[in-house]
């Protein structure tokens, strides 16, 4: 089948995943614990990513492993009647939350929904402004492939942002943040969303996600150009930016 705006649509009955099941039970209350998980700061990221995209009216954005859309619903807005956001997400049930959660703020009509593995976008070459990828990164098998995906599908001067965790810049920071990530947020995981399991995984797929220069080195091997990042919360997230030439 193809969606509204032509994409190809894949069903979820085809994928399934350790991923997949993970944000399947905690895509109701993933917001929630974002905030708290984060102490709200995962807004402040989320907002320089908007500032650094420099996406205006008529522009075509990708927000891929977009999950419940806090970034595609600042782009609906940004690009306005005669742009374009793609929400993309592995995973049904996060795309659901993210569709209710932006018609509850009256954004619709410029937004479409697409069910897509990162690593093979159903998109044709060339064709996105921008496209975000937010704590997403890390959950793809193949990052390489993914990353490759993403370049294509961008058209010429477009830009890929990835907003992810990295590596704290400070071995006290490192260690706290060790600390919190392993011991307390699994406990925070089973009180508030009865999930120890979940943020468990979470913990340790960050501490595996590739440092800020090997994450750069990997955009550049995707094609990208001029490939930088800025360290947000001392290293906790990093934010790159690429550009495909
Ligand atoms: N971008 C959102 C945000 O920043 O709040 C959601 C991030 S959430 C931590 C990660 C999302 O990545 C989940 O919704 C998950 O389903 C999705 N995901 C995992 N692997 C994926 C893949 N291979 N392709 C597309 N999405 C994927």
């Amino acid at each position: 089948t193809t969606t509204h705006f032509g994409y190809q649509e894949v069903p979820i009955e085809e994928k399934a995943s350790r991923v997949a099941d993970v944000f399947h039970s905690v895509a109701a209350r993933y917001d929630v614990m974002n905030d708290l998980m984060s102490f709200g700061i995962h807004r402040l990221w989320k907002r320089l990513t908007l500032e650094r995209a420099g996406v205006r009216p008529g522009h075509h954005v990708l927000d891929i492993a977009g999950g419940t859309g806090d970034l595609t619903l600042q782009f609906a807005r940004r690009v306005g009647p005669r742009g374009r956001v793609v929400l993309a997400d592995i995973n049904e049930s996060m795309l659901r939350v993210g569709r209710d959660k932006l018609l509850d703020h009256g954004v619709g009509g410029n937004v479409e929904y697409v069910q897509a593995n990162a690593e093979c976008l159903p998109f044709p070459d060339n064709h996105f402004d921008c496209i975000t990828i937010a704590f997403g990164l890390r959950n793809v098998t193949e990052k390489d492939a993914a990353l490759r995906s993403m370049a294509r599908v961008l058209k010429p001067g477009g830009r890929l942002l990835v907003l992810e965790f990295s590596k704290p810049t400070h071995a006290l920071l490192s260690k706290a943040y060790d600390e919190y990530s392993f011991r307390l947020l699994p406990k925070m995981g089973e009180l508030v969303a009865g999930d120890a399991d979940s943020y468990r995984y979470l913990a340790e797929s960050i501490r595996m996600h590739p440092d800020q220069e090997t994450l750069k080195a990997m955009m550049e091997g995707a094609g990208l150009a001029r490939v930088e990042y800025t360290n947000l919360t001392g290293g906790i997230v990093a934010l790159h930016r690429g550009i495909k030439l």
